[in-house]
């Protein structure tokens, strides 16, 4: 008899708990492996659901705080998007697997994006961090496969050489609201899901002037550093 790896348990709490609905989403969870983005001395603990240390001062995020982002960000096939915090780089690897995902099935008609691969553009502050993320992502191949790629520098400013983006995703926090070049980066229709204090923003941009924003309350995320 096989047994199931015992990270699908974490998808399916997840799953069963109301934060993961979104079939693409499921699959790309149940594909990248937690265990594959923590220090080896927090393996044994990858598949609890709560944030574990990374080293220096970080955190890999709560499962149920990266499922219920994602949820509201909806990613999908072919998009372009922005990582801001990479972290362990376990987020990334996610995005990067849905969004390189080929063709929507069942619809019969590929749009644009379906067409080509999309990609994901990670952003990291601290140079060792950066370096763990990659190994970690690249476990995957989507360092190599050119599908994600992370850059070391200050988050607040996004990442303007590979802007616009579909969807921009933070995971640590800013106070007050998102900073502005998100805003500016993020294309017409697009969508930002960031912590802002100890909530979780999602922004629409309607038009080049005109966004939307709704506010979950009650989260908790280290602090984006503005440098
Ligand atoms: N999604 C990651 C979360 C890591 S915690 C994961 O699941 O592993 C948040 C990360 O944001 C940390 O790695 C921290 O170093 C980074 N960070 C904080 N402020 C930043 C900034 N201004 N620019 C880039 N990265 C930043």
């Amino acid at each position: 008899m096989t047994s199931e790896p015992q990270y699908y348990e974490l998808t399916d709490e997840l799953i069963q708990d109301g934060y993961l609905k979104t079939p693409e989403l499921i699959e790309s969870f149940e594909h990248i492996d937690r265990a594959d983005f923590v220090p080896d001395d927090q393996k044994e603990f990858a598949h609890c659901n709560t944030p574990l240390a990374i080293g220096f001062n970080q955190t890999i995020s709560q499962p149920l705080s990266v499922a219920f982002m994602l949820e509201l960000l909806q990613p999908k096939a072919g998009e372009h998007i922005l990582d801001i915090g990479a972290g362990s780089g376990w987020q990334t690897a996610i995005l990067a697997d849905v969004v390189s995902k080929k063709t929507a099935e069942g619809t019969g008609v590929a749009t644009d994006s379906e067409l080509s691969l999309g990609s994901v553009v990670a952003v990291e502050r601290v140079p060792e961090l950066k370096a763990f993320s990659e190994v970690n992502i690249d476990k995957y191949g989507f360092i190599r496969q050119n599908i994600a790629q992370v850059v070391l520098g200050d988050g607040t400013k996004g990442y303007k050489n590979s802007a616009p983006y579909d969807k921009i995703i933070a995971s640590a926090s800013s106070e007050g609201d998102v900073p502005v070049l998100w805003k500016r980066q993020l294309k017409i229709g697009g969508r930002i899901v960031a912590p802002v204090g100890s909530s979780i923003v999602v922004i629409d941009k309607i038009s080049k002037l005109k966004y939307t924003k709704k506010e979950y309350f009650g989260f908790n995320f280290t602090p984006l550093v503005v440098s």
